[in-house]
This record gives structure tokens, C-alpha cells and sequence, in this order.
């Protein structure tokens, strides 16, 4: 019972008091989880608490050593849901800040995006609204909270009506218990299932342990099964579709590292534009970061897991876990495997790596781009559509097929296979035999090739820009004479002017097209340098 009562009704933003539940479009028992996550996030600061020496003796009724766990209680009968954790728990005003502040947990932009109706109000799995999720399913909450700061207990309450209320309260011990009145039609959310997450804490639901605590990446590799595997990667992304690989990994030198990694089935739109990492940083089982960059090159950024490496320092700042020299051998070592991992999947589990492929294939192409490094190594591990190949084929391959003349690796920026080879690019190299890998990507295969260049010591070029030695065949009868060709050349020139061709020339490679248009991208950098220069054109 509040002692004092110390706000009455006191509204929200007004963005809170605006969400009928009923716009909030997706799956309710995310709720649950979103709970879940709070209760371990209050858990591990109170870890870390005790950990950094400020929390020798609490004197909160917890005492050291006291479990940090979360409990879930489910009464079907009272319609009541109740996550407590024995976390750090909140000041009063860090009650007021985080449940009374919408702006402040970042949930005024998600109602923002699920309000546009777009493709992103699907992404509520991955990235949650929080503790304003447990209204999608409640008509009231109260929040009991003791902060192991100052041991001071208040009750925070609303019934979703636009206004909430905050008193002091006797909360016997240090942490944070909320009560949800659940709605009528919110009961079948009080399902065991639902409590699935994977928290490195003790999960009791109605007092019985209902997870695992033995981290799954520190069994015997032998031991993990696949169900378990992907059940692990479920509760960790939140994904419900199974990732496309998955990989465990662990070395005893020069590091120790424990870790299990994945190729999700997709990635949200938005991460390609992001460089947040999906790595969860462990030291000996103890949460370190989530989403930790820097722990792999930033094209890997799909790739998500777990690392766990005993050689970071428990207490390293955030700060530090930037440019830190354990980071950078874990960075290296998780690299290098990944790279294996891929080339593995290459060789041996063919489709199911080309799927991996067209998935992420701009991440790989952006690790060409940008991974000076390991380009050479992703290099092998890139796959083209080729005028020879029905489905895929590597550099390696194409090398493998081409004749001792062949001098290059050849490539052509194009829609389709069939404009490909209808293409009369394509001609002098049909007649010679030679290979043409297909790119079909204008913007990002365009960027890329730049950064290609060679292959194992094979220049990678464009078809408009080879030079190439075709069989020249017999002049027939009427061929122009030198002087006819030489009048034609410049009637051309005069005709397009300087903008459109910079030199026309005769070539006998052709023999179905009357003429061709080659070096685009030399014209319109010509373009592009004339209109800097100011120049009309
Ligand atoms: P987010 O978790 O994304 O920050 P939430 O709306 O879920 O957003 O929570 C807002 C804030 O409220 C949290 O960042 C945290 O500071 C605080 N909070 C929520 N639940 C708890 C809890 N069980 N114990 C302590 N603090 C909590």
C-alpha cells in the first residue's frame, strides 16, 4: 500500500497516452520477452555492480550472494502476470525517466514506424518497444522497485489511460517487480512457452526452473545438437525462422575463445545501412556488450552469435573494447574462421552457400570494397552468374575452365542473362570461346569491380573495355578501301561531336554488328569532367 502518494494522474508525453493498443500491429507475447530482457539487463548492471566493488554488502534484504534471478508468476484465476527480478532496480527518478519518459526508450519512433503501416512495423521481433509492450496485454500495471543505490521503494502504476502514478512504497527487497493486470482477451499469454528467453540468469516460472543456465557455447562441441543450435539462435535474434549456417567455434590458443556464430535467414533492410555488430561479447559466461563492433570487419555485420573469450578483462571500460589489442587478435582469429566457414560452405555444401549468397552478396561485395585485407580472400569466396554456368560459379572455377590463350578474366554489367547474350558485346568472345561472368547489379556490382581488379595474377576486365585478338576473317570483295574507312571515321566525329565519342576507329572483331559503342564509362567521366569545367554540353 503507497505511503504517500507522490504524483497523481501526472500525464504522459503526449505521444504515450496515443497508442491504442490495437495499433500496435504485431505478435502480443513479444511482451513477455521484452520483460524478460529488462529484468536481465537490471540483473547484469547489478553483476557488474558487484563486480566493479561498490556492492560489498547491500543491505537490502538481498545480501551478496543473494540469486539473481527473474520469476515469473502466471494466476490464471486473478488474470495476473508478474515478472520480478532481484536486479538493481530503479531511483525514483530513473522511475520517472524510463517509464514515465516515452522519448527516452526509444518507442516514440517505433509507434512512429508501426503508424506507417510500412515494412519496418514487421521488425517489432527484432528490436522491441520495451516495457510499453505490456500494455498491449494489460488494463493495469504497477511496478514495485527498490534501487540498490539508495534502498529506497516506490510503487509506479497506470492503468493505460493516458497518466501514471508514483508512491513510496515498503518493497521488501532490492529490484523490480511488475504486476500485470492482464485484459480478458490477453489470457492465453500466459503460456510457459512464452518465457523462452535466453538470459545467462535463472528463469522461474510459478517457482520452477524453466531454463538452462550452462550457457550453451561452453558444452563439448560434440554435445550441441542442431535442435539446440537453432532453438539458441531463436532465443537469441529473436528470429522464429532457422538461420541458413551455423557455426561453432572454439580455440584454446593463442586466445581462448568459445564462441557459436550464424548466417541468419535474412537481414532487416535497415542493417545494410547500419555498421551496429550482432556479436554478443562474453568473458567467462558474463555478458560483456551485445551488439559489439569492432569484433568483426564491418561487412560481417549479418553475421550473429556469440563470443565468449576469457582474455577480456571483466571490467574493461566500453570505451576500451575499441582499438584494445584482445579485441584485435579475437577480431582476427573470428575472421579468418568466418572466411574458412564460407569457403567451406562453398566447396562442399554448394546451394546451400548460394543461398547464403543472395542473401548477403552486397555485404560480401561491400567487404571487397572496403576489406583491403582480406580481399583476396573474399575474392574466392564471391559467386557470378557466367555465360557458361547454369547457376553460380567462383573465380576459381571460371580460372579452371579457361583456355592456356585466355588472358584475362572478363565480365559485363548487364540486366539479364538474355540481354547478355544477345549482347553484340558478346561477339568477339563467343567466337573465341571465352567465359563471361554476368553481373546484374548496376549500382553496387559497378562500385565493385573497381575494387576486383585481378584475380590471382588475371586482370578482371570489362568486355566493352578488353583488348582482345579475334581472328580477323578474309576481306571479302567489297570491303571500304583505307581512304573510305578513314572519311567514314570522320564523319562519325563530326557527326556525335566530342561529348558523345572521343575517337572512332575501324576494328574488324565484328563481324554481325555494323558498329559499337565502347568505354561508356571513359565518356561520361569526360562528361562528368566537362560540366565541372563548366563546360555546355
Ligand atoms: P529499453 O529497455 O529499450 O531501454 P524499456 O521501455 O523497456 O526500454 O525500458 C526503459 C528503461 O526502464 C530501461 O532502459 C531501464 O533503465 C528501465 N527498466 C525497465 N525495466 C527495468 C527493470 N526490470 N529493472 C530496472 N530498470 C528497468
Amino acid at each position: 500500500v503507497p505511503s504517500t502518494l507522490l504524483h497523481h494522474n501526472r500525464p504522459y508525453s503526449t505521444a504515450y497516452s496515443a497508442i491504442p493498443s490495437e495499433e500496435i500491429p504485431t505478435s502480443k507475447p513479444v511482451f513477455i520477452r521484452e520483460l524478460v530482457a529488462n529484468a536481465s539487463d537490471a540483473l547484469e548492471k547489478q553483476r557488474q555492480f558487484e563486480l566493479s566493488g561498490c556492492a560489498s554488502s547491500d543491505g537490502l534484504g538481498n545480501g551478496e550472494g543473494g540469486e539473481l534471478a527473474i520469476r515469473v508468476w502466471c494466476d490464471a484465476g486473478k488474470r495476473q502476470l508478474v515478472v520480478e527480478d532481484s536486479g538493481i532496480g530503479m531511483t525514483y527518478e530513473e522511475l520517472n525517466d524510463h517509464l514515465g519518459t516515452i522519448a527516452k526508450s526509444g518507442t516514440l519512433k517505433y509507434i512512429q514506424d508501426a503508424k506507417e503501416g510500412s515494412a519496418k512495423s514487421n521488425l517489432i521481433g527484432s528490436f522491441g518497444i520495451g516495457f510499453y509492450s505490456a500494455l498491449m496485454v494489460g488494463e493495469e500495471i504497477r511496478v514495485y522497485t527498490k534501487s540498490r543505490k539508495d534502498g529506497k521503494g516506490y510503487m509506479w502504476k497506470t492503468s493505460g489511460q493516458g497518466g501514471y502514478e508514483i508512491a513510496e512504497a515498503d518493497v521488501s527487497n532490492a529490484g523490480t517487480k511488475i504486476v500485470i493486470q492482464l485484459r480478458e482477451d490477453a489470457m492465453q499469454f500466459t503460456e510457459k512457452a512464452l518465457v523462452n528467453n535466453f538470459v545467462s540468469f535463472p528463469i522461474y516460472l510459478n517457482g520452477e526452473r524453466v531454463n538452462q543456465v550452462e550457457p550453451l557455447w561452453i558444452k563439448e562441441k560434440s554435445e550441441i545438437t542442431g535442435d539446440e543450435l537453432r532453438e539458441f539462435y531463436r532465443k537469441l535474434s529473436g528470429d522464429y525462422k532457422d538461420p541458413l549456417a551455423e557455426l561453432v567455434y572454439k580455440i584454446d590458443s593463442p586466445l581462448n575463445v568459445r564462441s557459436i556464430l550464424y548466417v541468419p535467414n535474412s537481414s532487416p533492410f535497415e542493417q545494410l545501412y547500419s555498421k551496429e555488430g550482432e556479436i554478443e561479447l562474453y568473458s567467462r559466461r558474463v555478458l560483456i556488450k551485445s551488439k559489439c563492433d569492432g569484433l568483426l570487419p564491418a561487412w560481417m555485420r549479418f553475421v550473429r552469435g556469440v563470443v565468449d573469450c576469457e582474455d577480456v578483462q571483466l571490467n574493461i571500460s566500453r570505451e576500451l573494447l575499441q582499438n584494445n589489442g584482445v579485441m584485435l587478435r579475437i577480431k582476427e582469429i573470428l575472421t579468418r574462421r568466418i572466411l574458412k566457414w564460407f569457403s567451406d560452405l562453398a566447396s562442399s555444401e554448394r546451394v546451400k552457400y548460394e543461398g547464403i549468397f543472395e542473401s548477403f552478396n552486397h555485404y560480401f561485395k561491400e567487404g571487397i570494397c572496403t576489406d583491403e585485407v582480406n580481399r583476396e580472400k573474399i575474392k574466392e569466396i564471391l559467386l557470378f552468374k557466367s555465360t557458361k554456368s547454369e547457376s553460380y560459379t567462383t573465380l576459381e572455377e571460371y580460372k579452371s575452365r579457361m583456355s592456356a590463350e585466355q588472358k584475362a578474366i572478363y565480365f559485363m554489367v548487364v540486366p539479364d542473362k538474355t540481354v547478355a547474350l544477345e549482347s553484340p558485346y558478346m561477339e568477339p568472345f563467343n567466337k573465341l570461346g571465352y567465359e563471361v561472368l554476368l553481373m546484374h547489379d548496376e549500382n553496387i556490382d559497378k562500385i565493385m569491380v573497381s575494387s576486383l581488379q585481378s584475380y590471382k595474377g588475371l586482370p578482371i576486365e570489362d568486355v566493352e573495355e578488353a583488348k582482345i585478338d579475334v581472328p580477323v576473317e578474309e576481306e571479302c570483295e567489297n570491303s571500304l578501301s583505307r581512304e573510305e574507312v578513314e572519311i567514314m571515321c570522320e564523319w562519325f566525329k563530326e557527326t556525335f561531336k566530342a561529348d558523345k565519342v572521343a575517337s572512332v576507329k575501324e576494328t574488324k572483331r565484328y563481324t554481325t554488328h555494323p558498329a559499337i559503342v565502347v568505354n561508356h564509362g571513359e565518356i561520361l567521366k569526360n562528361k562528368m569532367m566537362m560540366k565541372q569545367l563548366g563546360m555546355d554540353i
